[in-house]
C-alpha cells in the first residue's frame, strides 16, 4: 500500500483540478459547487454535491484522457474500434473513483465537508442504454481494454431515453419513461466539432468520374447530423483513459430564420425534430416489429459517423487509406452494427474511389463480428422494400458483395444450388430479405461465438456453410466480466478480505483467487467468508425492504434469478417449483423445509406478452405465499422491481443459488453467471453456455447440474415433442399446474394464466415440462446441501476461487491476440498536464 495515491499526504501545492490527496479534492468538490452549481455549501442539494464531485473526478480523468489521445497519435498505435448498438455503463462514479485509485481520499475529502460518500454515489441515475447481458458486455469490454492499455474506442449511440424504467402495479409489469439526462450528466464531453453527415433514402445515379471510371452518386431524401458526446473510460490504477463515443442526432439546416416564411418555417422545425428523433429511444430487445424502420436507421446512423470518425483519425495520424486495417480494428458486438460492411465499401468507393477489390480487401481485414444469439426470431433480417427505402446505395452495394460472394461459392461447390440459396446475403424463400448476419459474416476476417458450446452450435447450425468454406475463420472467445465493478465496487467486504488473503493484484490477475482453495476448509476463514455473505444478504434484505416492503429473513437461503425476463430462461420453471414446495407444506405444515428467499429480477420488452405474465405470475405466487400462516416464512417470493446494474451491485453479493436455468442450446453465454460465481454462489444450472465452463473450472462436486443437453434437446424436439405426457407422468407438476389455472395465485381469477399453462402442456417451446423433475431432484440437492454450512461454505469458497477464468481482461486478451493484433501502449502523465 505504500506507493498508493491514497496515501500521498495533502500538500497546499497540489493542484485542485489534477491532485489525487485529499486537500485538493475538498477545495475542487468545493468550487464547483459554486463555478458549476452556482450553489454555496448551506443551500445545496445532495444532488449539487454529487455533481460537484463527479466534475472533480472529471477534472482528474482529463489530464489523462488528453495524455492518452495525445500518446496514440504521436505513436502510431492501432486502435481497437468496439461497434455496439448498447453500452449498459452502469453509474460511473463509483467505479471512476475505484479505477483512479482515490475513492479513499474522496470519502475523506467528503467527511470533513460534513458529506457521506455512499450517499452521493446513490445519487446516480443508470444510464441505461442497453437491453441486459449484450450490452454490458461492452461495458466490461471498455473497461478491462483501458486497465490492459489497449488504445480503444467505444462507439455507439446516445439514446436520450435509454431502457424503460420498470414499476409493479397489481402485479404487472409498467413501462415509465427513462429521463436519465433530466438532471444532466456529468461524465458527458459533447463536441460539436466532431460531426458528420448521414444519409437516408431518395435514388441513385450512376454515371462516369472525371477520370472516366464508373460511379454512383447516392442523391438522398434526406442528410442527418451526428454529433459526438464522449464519456471517459479509465483503466483500473493505470493512467490510460479511452473515450466511449456516442452519437446524437441532429438537424443538418441551422434553421434562420430570414429563409422562411411562415409555413417553411414549421416545415424545417417540422425537420428538426425528425432528425433528432433518430437517437431519441432505445428499443427493447425481444420486441416483435415495433419501430423496425427507426432501428435501421439508427443502426446505419452510428455506423456511418463511426467509420467516418475512424477515417477522420486516420488522416490526422498521417496515414493513407490502404493503411486502415494496420491502425484500426472494429468488432461488431452482434448484427447491429453490421451494415458497417456496406457502408465502409461505399465510402472507400463511392467517397475515396477505390477499386472494389481493394476496398473489399481493406474492408475485411478492419472488420470482426461477434455472433451473440442462435434463436431464429432474434437473427436480423430486413424486408428488401424498407432497405431500398432508406438506404438504397447500400442495398446496391450489398447486392453487388452478393454477387462476387455468390461466384467464390459456385467455384467451390459447383451446382450446389440449394447450398447458393442457404448462403446468399439475400433471403429469397418468401418476401425477399436480407440477412444482416451473412453480411457480417461475409464481410469480416474473423466471427466468434460468445462461449465454447455456443461458437460449436454456431459453426454446425447457423453458419455451417460458411464455416466449411472458411474453417480459418472461426473462433471462439467466451465472455468475462470485469472484477473491478462486480467484486470490488459492488461487494467491497468480499474485496478487502480477498486483499488480506492473497495480496491487492487480484483485481488485474484473476487468477490469483485461486490461492484461496487452501483456505477453503480453515474455520476461521470460513466464519469470515459467511459473515460477509451475511452482510451482504442484509444489505439486499433492506433493499427489498424499501422497494418492495416485503421483509426477508437474511439467515434462509438466498436464491436469485436476475436477468431479462424471457421464456428460454424460463423464470417460469423456478416459480413452479416453488408453487410446488408450497403445495408439500400446505398438505404437510410439518415438513422440514429448507427456508429459502427466491429473488427474481428482470425487465420484458414491452411487446412480449407471455414475459410479462410470467411476472404477473412471480408477483401473484408472492403474494400468496409470503402472507400464508401455512408457510409461517420459511419461503419468501420477491419480485424485485427495476433489475437495472445500479441493483445489479447489490444483488449479485448476496446470492447463496444462483439460477442459470436456460434451455440448453439458447442461451449464448449468460454473464450474470460468471458475477454470482465470482461473489460465491453456487449456481443451480443447466449445459448451457458459459455454465459448462463454469462447472468445468469449479468442479461437478461444486455445480448443480440438470437438464437435458443441447444435443438431446434437439434430439427430443426431433422425435415429437408431446409435454403433456410429462405433466401426466408427473402427478406434483399436474397439481401445480392445476393450482395456477384455478385462480389460487390470481385472485380468483381463471383466466390470466390460461395462455402461460397452455403453453406448458401443449407447445412448451422450452422444454420446460421435460426438463422438471430433474430440476426438482437438484432442488432438493440444494437443501440438503445448505444444511451442512461448513460444505456449503467450502463450495462457495471454491466457486470464488475457480471463477479467474471469467475475468473480461481474459476475454480482451484473447481479442487482442487472436482477432485484433494489436498490444498495449503505456501512458505516461507527463505527456501533457
Ligand atoms: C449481467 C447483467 C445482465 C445479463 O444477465 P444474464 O444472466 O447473463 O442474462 C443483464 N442485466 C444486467 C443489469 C446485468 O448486470
Amino acid at each position: 500500500m505504500d506507493d498508493m495515491p491514497t496515501l500521498r499526504l495533502p500538500t497546499a501545492a497540489e493542484p485542485a483540478r489534477s491532485g489525487l490527496g485529499v486537500e485538493a479534492l475538498r477545495r475542487d468538490i468545493v468550487d464547483n459547487l459554486i463555478c458549476l452549481q452556482a450553489r454555496y455549501p448551506e443551500i445545496a442539494t445532495p444532488h449539487d454535491w454529487y455533481m460537484a464531485l463527479a466534475y472533480a473526478v472529471r477534472d482528474r480523468m482529463m489530464t489523462r484522457r488528453v495524455a492518452t489521445t495525445h500518446t496514440y497519435v504521436a505513436r502510431d498505435a492501432k486502435v481497437a474500434c468496439y461497434f455496439s448498438a448498447e453500452f449498459l455503463i452502469g453509474p460511473q462514479l463509483g467505479n471512476n473513483l475505484i479505477n483512479l485509485g482515490i475513492e479513499r481520499n474522496a470519502r475523506e475529502a467528503l467527511q470533513t465537508l460534513g458529506l457521506d460518500l455512499d450517499a452521493l454515489i446513490a445519487i446516480e441515475e443508470e444510464p441505461g442504454l442497453g437491453n441486459g447481458g449484450l450490452g454490458r458486455l461492452a461495458a466490461c469490454y471498455l473497461d478491462s481494454l483501458s486497465t490492459l492499455e489497449i488504445p480503444a474506442i467505444g462507439y455507439g449511440i446516445r439514446y436520450e431515453f435509454g431502457i424503460f424504467d420498470q414499476e409493479i402495479r397489481d402485479g404487472w409489469q409498467v413501462e415509465v419513461t427513462d429521463k436519465w439526462l433530466q438532471k444532466g450528466n456529468p461524465w458527458e464531453i459533447l463536441r460539436p466539432d466532431v460531426a458528420f453527415y448521414v444519409n437516408f433514402g431518395g435514388r441513385t445515379e450512376s454515371g462516369t468520374d472525371n477520370q472516366g471510371r464508373f460511379s454512383v452518386r447516392w442523391i438522398p431524401a434526406y442528410t442527418v447530423k451526428g454529433v459526438a458526446c464522449d464519456t471517459p473510460i479509465p483503466g483500473f490504477r493505470v493512467n490510460t483513459c479511452n473515450s466511449l463515443r456516442l452519437w446524437k442526432s441532429e438537424a443538418v439546416e441551422s434553421f434562420d430564420l430570414q429563409d422562411f416564411n411562415a409555413g417553411d418555417y414549421y416545415e424545417a422545425v417540422h425537420e428538426k425534430v425528425q432528425s433528432e428523433t433518430l437517437s431519441k429511444v432505445l428499443y427493447p430487445n425481444d420486441e416483435p416489429e415495433a419501430g423496425k424502420r427507426l432501428r435501421l436507421a439508427q443502426q446505419y446512423f452510428f455506423v456511418s459517423c463511426s467509420l467516418q470518425d475512424m477515417l477522420r483519425l486516420l488522416a490526422l495520424k498521417g496515414e493513407p487509406i490502404e493503411r486502415l486495417p494496420d491502425m484500426f480494428t472494429a468488432q461488431m458486438n452482434d448484427t447491429h452494427p453490421s451494415i458497417a460492411v456496406a457502408e465502409l465499401m461505399r465510402l472507400l468507393v463511392d467517397e475515396r474511389q477505390l477499386a472494389w477489390d481493394e476496398a473489399w480487401d481493406i474492408t475485411r481485414r478492419t472488420l470482426a463480428y461477434t455472433n451473440h444469439t442462435l434463436l431464429p426470431e432474434a437473427l436480423e433480417t430486413w424486408g428488401l422494400p424498407l432497405f431500398q427505402g432508406l438506404l438504397p446505395r447500400l442495398l446496391e452495394i450489398i447486392y453487388e458483395i452478393n454477387s462476387r460472394f455468390l461466384d467464390e461459392v459456385r467455384q467451390h461447390y459447383p451446382g450446389d444450388d440449394a447450398r447458393l440459396a442457404r448462403m446468399s446475403l439475400i433471403d429469397e424463400s418468401g418476401a425477399k430479405r436480407v440477412r444482416m448476419a451473412h453480411l457480417a459474416t461475409v464481410g469480416s476476417h474473423a466471427v466468434n461465438g460468445v462461449a465454447a458450446l455456443h461458437s460449436q452450435l454456431l459453426e454446425e447450425t447457423v453458419l455451417r456453410d460458411f464455416a466449411e468454406l472458411w474453417p480459418g475463420h472461426f473462433r471462439n472467445v467466451t465472455n468475462g466480466v470485469t472484477p473491478r465493478r462486480f467484486l470490488m465496487l459492488s461487494n467491497p467486504s468480499l474485496a478487502s478480505l480477498l486483499d488480506e488473503t492473497l495480496g491487492e493484484g487480484w483485481p488485474t490477475d484473476l487468477g490469483k483467487l485461486r490461492g484461496l482453495d487452501k483456505h477453503a476448509d480453515d474455520a476461521a476463514f470460513q466464519e469470515r467468508w459467511r459473515r460477509v455473505k451475511q452482510a451482504n444478504k442484509e444489505t439486499l434484505a433492506a433493499q427489498i425492504k424499501t422497494a418492495t416492503g416485503i421483509v426477508v429473513d437474511p439467515s434462509a437461503l438466498f436464491d436469485i434469478q436476475v436477468k431479462r425476463i424471457h421464456e428460454y430462461k424460463r423464470q417460469h420453471l423456478n416459480a413452479l417449483y416453488i408453487v410446488s414446495l408450497y403445495q408439500r407444506l400446505r398438505r404437510d405444515p410439518q415438513l422440514a423445509l429448507t427456508p429459502r428467499c427466491f429473488v427474481f429480477g428482470g425487465k420484458a420488452a414491452p411487446g412480449y406478452a407471455m414475459a410479462k405474465l410470467i411476472i404477473r405470475l412471480i408477483n401473484g405466487i408472492a403474494e400468496v405465499v409470503n402472507d400464508d400462516p401455512v408457510v409461517n416464512g420459511r419461503l419468501k417470493v420477491v419480485f424485485f422491481p427495476d433489475f437495472n446494474v445500479k441493483n445489479a451491485h447489490f444483488i449479485y453479493p448476496a446470492a447463496d443459488l444462483s439460477e442459470q436455468i436456460s434451455t440448453a442450446g439458447k442461451e449464448a453465454s449468460g454473464t450474470g453467471n460468471m458475477k454470482f460465481m465470482m461473489n460465491g454462489a453456487l449456481t443451480i444450472g443447466t449445459l448451457d453456455g458459459a455454465n459448462i465452463e463454469i462447472r468445468e473450472e469449479v468442479g461437478d462436486e461444486n455445480f448443480f447440474l440438470f437438464g437435458l443437453s443441447a444435443a438431446e434437446v434437439e434430439r427430443v424436439k426431433r422425435e415429437g415433442y408431446r409435454p403433456a405426457d410429462f405433466v401426466n407422468a408427473n402427478q406434483e407438476l399436474h397439481e401445480v399446474l392445476e393450482v395456477i389455472a384455478s385462480g389460487h395465485f390470481s385472485r380468483g381469477d381463471r383466466e390470466v394464466f390460461c395462455p402461460l399453462v397452455d403453453n406448458l402442456r401443449y407447445s412448451d417451446p422450452f422444454l420446460v415440462m421435460a426438463d422438471y423433475a430433474s430440476y426438482v431432484a437438484r432442488q432438493e440437492d440444494v437443501s440438503t446441501a445448505w444444511r451442512d454450512t461448513r460444505a456449503w461454505t467450502r463450495m462457495s469458497i471454491l466457486n470464488t476461487a475457480y471463477s479467474g477464468k471469467f475475468s473480461s481482461d481474459r476475454a480482451i486478451r484473447e481479442y487482442c491476440e487472436q482477432i485484433w493484433n494489436i498490444g498495449p501502449v503505456r501512458i505516461a502523465l507527463d505527456q501533457r498536464g
